[in-house]
């Protein structure tokens, strides 16, 4: 039987059989590639191989309730690749990793061995770092409007480092922890983004001038200037502008007296156009701010979204006949919907890809029957994907086709489920929130710095 609760902790060896198994002589033939490319090919090994062994175990025939929920497979390892990447093409900016994109434990530990730093948004959040043994200095509190008890709270722990972007909040903090080191958060362009920040939160340029002048009066102490040019961005001049915009308020602040120190180009960036951002950024911080002005950063989907694949069961099956066509299409029900781990597709606005992970005793995990036939052609059997409970809005597939018959008991998988996904899934209708993940990790530098 399958733990429901527990975490499972599977770090598969790194050292593997190469026999005539497809997937393996891939991983040989790749071998002598770069060891990004290396990593990754030994990463899909891991991710198919952990899918394959719990799913094995499952028989939904006879299995306890809770044991053939989703759950998620995460490479720690490319995690790891996703900092070397990042090291590679943004030397000069520290990152601190948003927590609230993807809080799992491993995933934190790794990026506290590796050194990054953390932004926080909750006392939660704080306190799960600092439980970790990380320095209250690699903590930003990254949320321009707190609340007064959680100030409270990090003023004794002696997290300094916070954002602000009103006069209000600076009335607050001048109140109730005056000694903490403030960045301004400026407004962004942010409409090429899949979410906005910028309609909530952030000074606008107008603003800035009587802002600064405020926390001088209050004598408060601002250290730098914060953006975020929103989450999921796509258009990397967005981060040009937001620079320059933040090099104007640095020459107001030395005009007020203050000596910033550093700048926080926050959040944004995303695995598949990080070169094309990076590249923009990196001119754009030559350009404008001296190697003595420090750089962070707020990366969170950017870690982790590639890292995590969910499997889900179906556990109900309706048939739909069209009487026009002849033709039988199914309605697939399966146990993570909307309201779980699939909720990025409510707040994060994806739309997430459904792979068929088992048909029969068959296992699939990437093959290219996994996948489903290109859209318009017709061809195999078509499904349409709905989650467990009872609202009509949980679908997460309208229709898609496969060359599979599938039924109850059956597997798919979805890639890059790592960000905005299990963080912001809820209990409604009384399914679980806190579904397992199966750890593998593909990198042995990883595995090197959590001493595995
Ligand atoms: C959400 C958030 C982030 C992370 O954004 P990503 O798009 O996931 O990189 C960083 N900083 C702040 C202030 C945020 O609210």
């Amino acid at each position: 039987m399958v733990m429901a609760t527990a975490t499972i902790e599977q770090f598969a060896p790194v050292t593997f059989n190469l026999n005539n198994n497809h997937t393996l002589t891939q991983v040989k033939k790749d071998f002598f590639l770069d060891n990004h490319q290396n990593g990754a090919v030994l990463g899909k090994h891991l991710i198919g191989d952990a899918l394959r062994r719990r799913v094995e175990s499952i028989d939904h025939e006879s299995c306890e309730p809770g044991d053939e929920d989703t759950f998620f497979v995460g490479d720690l390892g490319e995690v790891y690749r996703q900092h070397m990447r990042w090291k590679k093409n943004l030397p000069r900016v520290k990152p601190f990793y948003a927590v609230k994109c993807n809080p799992d434990p491993q995933v934190l530990q790794l990026l506290a061995a590796l050194g990054t730093g953390f932004d926080c948004a909750s006392k939660a959040e704080i306190e799960q770092v600092l439980n970790m043994g990380v320095d209250a200095e690699r903590i930003i509190y990254a949320q321009p409007c707190k609340t007064n008890s959680y100030v409270r709270y990090v003023a004794t722990k002696g997290v300094k480092q916070m954002t602000f972007d009103n006069a209000d909040e600076l009335r607050k903090i001048a109140k109730l922890y005056p000694e903490a080191e403030l960045f301004l958060r400026i407004l962004t362009d942010d409409s090429s983004s899949l979410c906005r920040l910028s309609l909530k939160f952030g000074a606008s340029l107008d603003d800035t001038e009587n802002l600064l002048s405020l926390a001088k009066d209050l004598g408060l102490n601002v250290v730098g200037v914060s953006f975020h040019v929103g989450s999921g961005a796509s258009d990397p001049l967005c981060f040009l502008k937001a620079v320059q915009d933040a090099d104007t308020v640095f020459k107001q602040a030395y005009a007020h007296g203050f000596d910033l120190k550093t700048l926080d180009v926050g959040g944004g960036f995303s695995g598949d156009s990080f070169e094309a951002m990076a590249t923009v950024l990196r001119g754009a911080l030559d350009e404008y701010f001296p190697p003595s002005i420090n750089i962070i950063a707020e990366p969170g989907r950017y870690y982790v979204s590639s890292a995590f694949t969910l499997a889900c069961n179906i556990i109900a099956r309706r048939t739909i006949h069209d009487p026009a066509t002849g033709e039988s299409s199914y309605m697939a029900y399966v146990n993570d919907g909307l309201y779980g781990n699939f909720s990025s597709i409510m707040f994060d606005h994806q739309q997430p890809i459904a792979k068929v992970l088992s048909a029969g005793q068959k296992i699939l995990f990437d093959s290219p029957t996994a996948e489903g036939l290109p859209a318009g052609i017709g061809g195999g059997i078509e499904y349409s994907i709905w989650g467990p409970t009872c609202d009509g809005i949980d679908r997460i597939t309208e229709s898609i086709r496969f060359d599979h018959e599938l039924d109850v008991g059956d597997w798919f998988y979805f890639e890059d489920m790592g960000a905005y996904t299990k963080c912001s899934a809820t209990k409604f209708n009384g399914f679980s929130d806190a579904h397992d993940v199966v750890y593998v990790c593909s990198e042995p530098g990883a595995r090197a710095v959590l001493g595995l």
